[in-house]
């Protein structure tokens, strides 16, 4: 008979076998559907982190897992030695979906940010011009790309690049939502690409002025530089729009989607463009033995069209203004901010009587919502995009009660 796994163990067993290479909050999840996660222990939770926008359409969303189900029972994996019949199809519809000519699918969102900084650099010396191993990318302060070496290399958060040195080179880091900055880096004739999340997830769903990303994109338009989007958490219809750049009309000429792409059923990244920059990497230059499976083709088809069949974008926006609102109106000194767009969100909390943000996440999963503080003194409020306006005033009610607590 199968061991009942209590929360205890459920922890006990993660400490004593498992890398210690995260800090979860003491939650056991067992089950989900839509907006609600179940503990081992039965108690239900809103999710308001859809493991990092991932689960979009909600968990276990029905009509993903089926697709899930129907293709692992037909054919899992050919690798990309041979065709299969759902890839040219997942490619047909996503680059329709999305606008672009062609699509190079991949896994995880850090490996599809290794492929824009891999096509971005072949770009730049086969179309660009620029010498062999001199192209460089702008990156921004704060940025979070993933994890692997490359992309840690980027990266200026003590946590993800501290003693994993040395580090990949060819990258230019300036400060992000800073136009003259950009403009002044925008100088070097070896700048290839220029690489931006639409809004700072990781960081704290930092928002940039209205304005930044349409400047940022015009001013790589006039020096040959390509601007490339990490939409990986920002994408899918989380920000009120499909796509977060879709805000002020940009159009990226690399876009980088994961996480939403397969509603959290399956890890599906992408990495869309056009010909002339997509047909610069050649057979045998790139690849992964998982990416474009014939599973995560028919997961990521019914992932997005899911996202538009129940319009989940414009939910996204006008619950998303109403959640702001609402939030703005809870009355505690331990709020100091609210900020996000569309259905990701984040409070900045002011320490109170010892208590950081991390207490205040504690409080609210024995209050029924669970929510993870990015930094010290930010919580990020993203539920999957299903959720229906009364949920979003009954967790209200809990992330109230929950930081009155403190008082
Ligand atoms: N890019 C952004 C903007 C992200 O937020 C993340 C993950 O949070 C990643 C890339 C990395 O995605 P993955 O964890 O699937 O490698």
């Amino acid at each position: 008979m199968a061991e009942i796994i209590t929360s205890e163990k459920a922890i006990a067993l993660e400490n004593k076998y498992g890398a210690h290479n995260y800090h979860p909050l003491e939650v056991v999840l067992e089950r989900g559907e839509g907006v609600y996660v179940w503990d081992v222990e039965g108690k239900q939770y809103f999710d308001f982190l859809s493991a990092y926008s991932a689960v979009n359409q909600g968990h276990c969303h029905p009509r993903i897992v089926g697709a899930l189900v129907d293709q692992s029972r037909k054919l899992t994996l050919t690798s990309r030695a041979f065709y299969n019949d759902s890839l040219g199809v997942f490619e047909k519809y996503i680059t329709e979906y999305f606008g672009y000519d062609k699509i190079l699918p991949m896994n995880t969102g850090a490996e599809g940010d290794e492929t824009a900084i891999k096509l971005c650099r072949k770009w730049a010396y086969d179309k660009k011009g620029i010498p062999d191993n001199e192209a460089k990318i702008i990156v921004c302060e704060g940025n979070f790309h993933g994890r692997t070496i490359t992309v840690i290399s980027m990266s200026t958060d003590p946590d993800s690049r501290g003693g994993f040195g040395p580090y990949t080179p060819g990258f230019v880091t300036i400060p992000y939502n800073d136009i003259p900055a950009l403009e002044k880096a925008l100088e070097d004739p070896n700048i290839a690409g220029f690489l931006v999340e639409p809004i700072q997830g990781e960081a704290g769903v930092y928002v940039p002025d209205e304005g930044y990303l349409k400047n940022a994109y015009d001013l790589c338009k006039a020096k040959n530089v390509l601007f490339i989007a990490d939409e990986v958490q920002t994408g899918i219809a989380r920000t009120g729009k499909l796509l977060a750049c879709d805000h002020e009309n940009v159009r990226p000429d690399i876009l980088i989607l994961g996480k939403a792409l397969s509603g959290g059923v399956y890890p599906v990244s992408a990495v869309l463009a056009d010909d002339d920059i997509m047909l610069c990497i050649k057979p045998g230059q790139h690849g992964s033995t998982f990416g474009g499976n014939p599973v995560a083709a028919k997961v990521a088809i019914s992932a997005l069209e899911v996202i538009k069949d129940e319009n989940l974008a414009e939910r996204a926006e006008r619950l998303g203004k109403l959640f702001r609102e609402e939030l703005s109106k809870i009355e505690s000194d331990m709020i100091t901010l609210v900020r996000g767009k569309g259905l990701l969100n984040a409070i900045i909390i002011e320490p109170k009587n010892g208590n950081e943000a991390w207490d205040v996440c504690v409080k609210m999963a024995e209050n029924g919502l669970l929510a993870k503080p990015t930094h010290q003194h930010i919580i990020r409020f993203a539920p999957p995009l299903v959720i229906s306006e009364g949920q979003i005033l009954e967790a209200i009610d809990i992330i109230k009660k929950s930081i009155l607590s403190f008082n």
